[in-house]
């Protein structure tokens, strides 16, 4: 049987329902889809266009960076070892006010999946203006996203009201949305910078269009105590009175949660998007990780923007998340590095609603993977090949990346952006933006 692609493995690590690893396998691909995968040996029934050896490798379902501000990557160290309120009032807000346009979100954006293609992410789920550049970008790249169409009540570049927000949003989303690789959802950026009567003007818009909602909430636990001066209760319960827990709810960062919270987040089935980095950087607080998992909780991970992180590297965030959580729990088992692997696969495709598609290594799902080779003195030797991707490997390790079956880094080098000239136009922005960088240590 004629086949285009068919790639030999080491180790096929496929992330399903029973976490299998499977060795000398080879995964056979007809165009963007996985059609088999099987013993090497009885592979022969297969003519395939290209074959593929990877020796000393292990295939992994693509990551899914499951909350991003990909444009913000030009914003990277930018203002640095500051809490959230300072960093995001004193210097980010006010710099983006001065550049944030279509330009700066291209660029921005192009650095942000170079970065996330050559570290194995195959899919992102975005909140940004200037979205026509994001889903552009994305589709011309050839990686998988999740579109955010922003909310918020104070006007940007990108709009000037709710109405503007609303309007400029669908016009993307309408441009996009037959494009297999672009997906959307609404992204109020917080239950403290979106008012009750903007999200219930958007609400009926998103049950007919079938978006999802992707928002941040408790990101610290001012912001929870705030609201309970505000409202009288916590930013969950409110959205919670409003309507808005559901499983198509992503909520990120959630930390400072009460029992009732969680009970409550258990109930409705709500999606939690744990960004361990950003919370530890910006001081912010943690997210009850191991309650959330006694509870059934879903939970993703994703890296927020490169200005709080300040890296969009998922293998590194993994790693992270599983110690951060052990540590925190005085638990050695309280994160496995298997689960962890699941978070930043599997549970960030079901929390996109696109797990019958992507996050694993299965028959009929979307060839989202890569290769990362395990041949270095870094991850040598190994004894459990899950364990020694996420507590050993680095990503500079990983070699070869696919979405939708198509090649976007061969060997380490991106098959769809011109990486040099990527790195020139980044310096230009340096220079457009250096004004507004924080030196803390500067004399006075
Ligand atoms: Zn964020």
């Amino acid at each position: 049987m004629q086949v285009s692609l068919q790639i030999n493995a080491r180790w096929i690590i496929t992330v399903d329902a029973n976490d299998s690893v499977l060795e000398n396998h080879a995964v056979i691909l007809q165009d963007d889809t996985i059609i088999d995968i099987l013993p090497q040996q009885q592979a022969n029934r297969y003519s395939p266009a290209e074959l593929i050896e990877l020796n000393d490798h292990a295939l992994v379902p693509g990551f899914i960076n499951a909350h991003t501000h990909a444009a913000m990557s030009l914003l990277k160290g930018l203002a640095d070892d500051l809490p959230l309120d300072e960093w995001l009032n004193e210097h980010i807000w006010p710099a983006e006010t001065a550049l944030a346009d279509g330009e700066f979100v291209k660029d921005g954006s192009e650095l942000a999946i170079a970065e996330m293609i050559r570290g194995g992410t195959t899919c992102f789920n975005d909140m940004y203006f200037f979205i026509d550049q994001t889903a552009a970008s994305a589709s011309h790249i050839g990686i998988r996203a999740c579109i955010g169409i922003p909310i918020i009540d104070f006007p940007t570049r990108w709009a000037k009201d709710l109405n503007e927000y609303i309007t400029k949003g669908l016009a993307v989303q309408e441009r996009f949305h037959t494009n297999d690789l672009i997906n959307f959802t609404f992204a109020p950026h917080a239950p403290y910078t979106v008012s009750d009567t903007s999200l219930k003007t958007i609400q009926p818009i998103m049950d007919e269009l079938g978006l999802a909602m992707h928002i941040h909430a408790h990101e610290t636990e001012s912001e929870v105590q705030q609201s309970i001066t505000e409202h009288g209760i916590s930013p969950i319960e409110r959205l919670k009175n409003l309507d808005f827990l559901n499983p198509d709810l992503m909520a990120v960062h959630m930390t400072s949660l009460s029992e009732s919270d969680i009970q409550l987040l258990a109930e409705h089935h709500v999606n939690v998007i744990h960004c361990p980095e950003s919370n530890l950087k910006l001081a912010s607080g943690f997210c009850p990780i191991a309650e959330l998992l006694n509870a059934n909780i879903n939970i993703a991970i994703g890296t927020d923007g490169s200005a709080s992180n300040n890296d969009i590297d998922m293998l590194g965030e993994t790693r992270t998340a599983a110690l951060l959580t052990k540590g925190l729990n005085n638990k050695a088992d309280a994160l496995p590095a298997k689960q962890a692997l699941r978070m930043a696969t599997i549970n960030g495709a079901k929390a996109l609603g696109l797990d019958k598609k992507i996050g694993s290594i299965e028959l009929g799902k979307q060839a989202d993977l890569f290769a990362i080779n395990l041949n270095s003195i870094e991850t040598q030797p190994i004894y459990d090949v899950i364990s020694t991707l996420i507590y050993s490997a680095n990503r500079s390790q990983i070699c070869d990346v696919w979405v939708a079956g198509k090649r976007l880094m061969r060997d380490h080098e991106l098959t769809t952006i011109d990486e040099a000239a990527l790195i020139d136009k980044i310096k230009q922005w340096q220079g457009k933006i250096s004004p507004f960088h924080h030196q803390p240590n500067k004399a006075v």
